[in-house]
């Protein structure tokens, strides 16, 4: 049996990352935008922390001014009173990005900024598309330079191109978007109109909020609670939406009867206040919490989640049981992008710098332990043994997910199949080798019950079954 608990701290990252959160906004009024999508981007920095930028512009002004700035950075490292204040312009779009290691340079940060015969856009996107390599010769054989290595130029590119032979920036976006295979959210800011797409499949979100004359287009609704910003709607899997000064427009001609709404975002990735086409982040992990005391009950003193996707998860775990609920661990938010990771010598371990155990909440106790998955193994090891070694008699781990076994081409950085635990192992040598009590995960058939019946997600990084064929060689890398 192989061990993946021996790897170095390096090799070991053992966290799950989504790639990007887009926040873009209008103000009709001729107000500044730039400190509200700051605050947007603030609420969305969960979903990338490696950079992040803003572009604005005047919808009154000359039409090819956009002024922008990013940066590698947390939202709050990279922003301050003064560039904020630099950035003056009525319409914008802004972006939080997590990246793979090869990639993360400030070239890569969106927005992307394009200017063309049309004027300018700014681009900011959520996703990964299947085919950009070939997208990308494609167009560099016809003469485009590429200044990044991200999909989302190639995005902004189609677009730009298209806007020659068509007559509006959302009928660009349309033609872009028939030739893009994958996943993508995207908000895209014309000189005049602030554009939001989702692609027909519908794995990222995206969604519409209003506060006075201004609208947003936002990848979570915490962000529009945020900026004080109305709900309005989702945007549909496949719709293009059109904000200007005479209201929304929609095209929902690309929209499809088949979709694909990444399932994980309601496990892990998304913050539990925010809801997403129709079905609260929160409430699906409380629902699937119940269903894992009904489907692997244990007898047990405590149920506790590992913060934070797994709180919520171990609330319901305790409703459904009547086994108390409690807290046990105490997580350091505090860990940015300069964090120093401890070498294997160390005797600390980046998991124990994180989250540390109340010895008295747990010693003694028989303790059920939510957390939202295990992929590497290496991080669920990690924090069993803290809860043994804190005292606790037994420690029973409940997994709200079920076991990872493929890797996703859709924007979420799944390691490959050979470093995933569950692809190499059953469920009693994973408990073992993490040194739990017993192990129960939630059942794939289990899933659509969990956000109260909706049916139409993805859950191919649990079950193989790819919504699109996937690629025959690994395009994750390069996401946006
Ligand atoms: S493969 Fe998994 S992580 Fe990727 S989109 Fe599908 S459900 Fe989400």
């Amino acid at each position: 049996m192989k061990n993946y608990l021996n790897q170095t701290d390096k090799t070991v990252e053992d966290e799950l990352h989504d790639e990007c959160g887009v926040f873009g906004a209008y103000d009709f009024d001729g107000n500044d935008v730039a400190s509200t999508i700051y605050y947007g981007l603030f609420a969305l920095q969960h979903r990338g922390q490696e950079s992040c930028g803003i572009a604005v512009s005047d919808t009154e002004g000359p039409k090819g001014k956009v002024l922008a700035h990013k940066d590698m950075g947390l939202v709050n490292e990279v922003f301050n009173a003064k560039n904020l204040e630099n950035l003056k312009g009525n319409i914008g779009v802004g972006h939080v990005r997590y990246s793979t290691a090869g990639s993360s340079v400030r070239e890569n940060a969106q927005p992307l900024v394009l200017n063309y015969v049309k004027g300018t856009l700014g681009l900011a996107h959520n996703g990964n598309l299947l085919n950009a390599l070939e997208l990308r010769e494609e167009l560099s054989y016809t003469g485009a330079i590429f200044q990044t290595t991200i999909d989302s130029e190639v995005i902004a590119y189609l677009i730009a191109r298209q806007r020659l032979k068509v007559g509006t920036v959302e009928e660009a976006v349309k033609g872009a978007m028939q030739k893009l295979k994958g996943a993508y959210s995207l908000i895209v800011m014309s000189p005049r109109k602030l554009i939001g797409a989702r692609d027909p499949f519908g794995f990222k979100p995206l969604c519409i909020g209003k506060r006075d004359n201004a609208y947003f287009l936002s990848s979570e609704t915490c962000a529009l609670d945020t900026v004080g910003a109305e709900f309005v709607r989702d945007v549909l899997p496949g719709e293009i939406v059109t904000i200007t000064k005479d209201g929304i427009a929609s095209d929902t001609s690309l929209c499809q009867e088949k979709k694909a709404r990444c399932i994980f975002e309601y496990i892990y990735f998304a913050r539990p206040d925010s809801d997403i086409d129709g079905m609260s982040v929160y409430e699906s992990r409380i629902n699937a919490g119940k269903i894992l005391a009904k489907t692997h009950p244990v007898e047990a003193d405590l149920v506790v989640g590992v913060p934070e996707s797994g709180n919520a998860a171990a609330l319901g775990y305790s409703m459904q049981s009547g086994i108390p609920y409690g807290n046990a661990f105490i997580k350091n938010n505090y860990v940015g992008r300069t964090f120093i990771k401890p070498k294997q010598e160390q005797r600390e371990s980046s998991v124990k710098v994180k989250l540390n155990v109340l010895k008295e909440a747990v010693a003694g106790k028989r303790v059920v332990m939510i957390d939202d998955s295990i992929v590497r193994g290496t991080t669920s090891a990690r924090i069993v043994s803290l809860l043994k070694n804190a005292g606790a008699a037994e420690v029973h781990v409940r997994i709200s997910s079920p076991p990872f076994k493929h890797p996703c081409y859709f924007g979420t950085d799944i390691p490959s199949e050979d470093q995933l635990i569950a692809s190499g192992h059953t469920v009693d040598e994973i408990c073992k080798l993490i040194g739990a009590d017993s192990l129960g995960y939630l059942e794939v058939d289990r899933l659509s019950e969990m956000i109260n019946g909706q049916k139409d997600y993805c859950d191919a990084c649990f079950t193989g079954n790819y919504p699109i064929e996937p690629p025959t060689q690994d395009i994750r890398g390069e996401m946006g």
